[in-house]
């Protein structure tokens, strides 16, 4: 089969793990029997130098055009001081809008190669734990309405958290046909004590639930499941949230498993075509250096395999390269704890692609 991946390289670290990406795609593609074709695309900082905004219309149609799209990272403190509609940031909201990618898929795995990584204790950690964060991405109030205006105090600004009946059923539908390939379980998070758009979010979320009586459907409050991410994270399967609850307990749980450089995740909507992106962001701080860890950017590689292309076969001989080299206790530098050398960027890519 041939597939087409447009390539967002971005800034700082972008370029070095997208690059391992499509090595490692490469190999699986000579493997497996496929082909791959890879067009770039700029965006971020990157684009703002070169044409003064963060998102071209030209990477916004090479996107729609292609059958999937590759994203490293962006944004660094060259363009830090720019305004918000300018920030290279911004071009994330606006690719995800732009292709309807409305779920947002962020696996928080303990590997248990790297058990030694998770900032909790072992008894909490017990044989290790499998979160799938299925978080809303192109409503609530990153999108809605905002502005400044006068007020009682003077000079205020606001934002508007707005879901509908639509978008929550849609997302919910994600989450409970996630939990039937997993553990069937889901809990929705909200805060429907105090927000009117939770109460909404909740109601909905249990009529959804009435069509998947085989998966197990629980809600939780956003403060509580903050709380017991850290007390017990065993106890969640997949959790279904709005956009700015899910991108805070996402990041919380990634912190779980140790390292960054390590997550990938994915962002799909009504077509196969969907963004896959490490969730880290663009590392200035080793940038160039050829040290960062391409795991995470390779894992969201292997998440287009399996979300966008059906191809699970492929996507696991991935994750199962990625496993051994961490078994045969091959590290980059930031999941290095003991002694030992750490592999740079391209090291660790071959590694990955000599396991494959
Ligand atoms: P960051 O994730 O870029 O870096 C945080 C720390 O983790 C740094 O010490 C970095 O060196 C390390 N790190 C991150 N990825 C790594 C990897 N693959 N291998 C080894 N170490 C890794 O977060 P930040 O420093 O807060 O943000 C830097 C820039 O990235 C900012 O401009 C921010 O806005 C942007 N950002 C972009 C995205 C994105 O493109 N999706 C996401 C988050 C942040």
């Amino acid at each position: 089969m041939k597939y087409r991946i447009s390539l967002l390289k971005g800034d700082g670290i972008g370029p070095e793990i997208v690059d391992s990406a499509v090595r490692v795609l490469e190999a699986v593609g000579g493997k497996f029997g496929h082909e791959f074709t890879f067009t770039p695309y700029i965006i971020g900082g990157a684009a703002i130098d070169k044409y003064g905004v963060p998102l071209p219309d030209e990477t916004v149609a090479g996107c729609l055009d292609s059958d999937s799209v590759l994203l490293g990272a962006v944004g660094g403190p060259k363009w830090d001081n720019l305004s918000g509609e300018l920030r290279p940031e911004k071009a994330l909201l606006g690719i995800r809008a732009a292709l309807g990618l409305y779920t947002n898929l962020r696996p928080a795995k303990l590997y248990p190669a790297l058990k030694g990584d998770c900032p909790l204790r072992a008894d909490i950690v017990g044989s290790g734990f499998d979160i799938m964060i299925v978080r809303e991405l192109i409503g609530g109030i990153y999108f809605g309405e905002r502005g400044y205006r006068e007020g009682k105090f003077g000079h205020e600004a606001f934002d508007t958290e707005c879901y509908s009946e639509f978008e929550i059923d849609r997302i919910a539908r994600v989450a409970f046909e996630t939990a039937r390939k997993r553990r069937g379980k889901v809990t929705s998070i909200d805060k429907a004590n105090v927000l009117e758009s939770s109460r909404l979010w909740r109601k909905t979320v249990h009529e959804t639930a009435k069509e998947y009586p085989d998966v197990v459907c629980e809600d939780m409050l956003v403060d509580n499941a903050a709380m017991q991410l850290v007390r017990n994270p065993r106890q969640f399967d997949v959790v279904v949230t709005s956009n700015m609850f899910g991108d805070i307990l996402s990041d919380e749980a990634s912190q779980l498993t140790g390292s960054i450089g390590m997550l990938p995740s994915a962002s799909l909507g009504d077509t196969t075509r969907g963004m896959y992106e490490p969730i880290h962001g663009s590392a200035p701080d080793i940038a160039g250096k050829g040290i960062a860890n391409p795991i995470a950017t390779i894992l969201s590689a292997a998440m287009m395999l399996r979300y966008s292309f059906s191809l699970a076969k492929e996507a696991d001989a991935i994750e199962s390269a990625v496993d051994t080299a961490l078994n045969d206790g091959l590290r980059t530098a930031d999941i290095l704890h003991e002694e030992g050398r750490a592999l740079t960027t391209a090291e660790m890519t071959d590694e990955i692609i000599a396991r494959l």
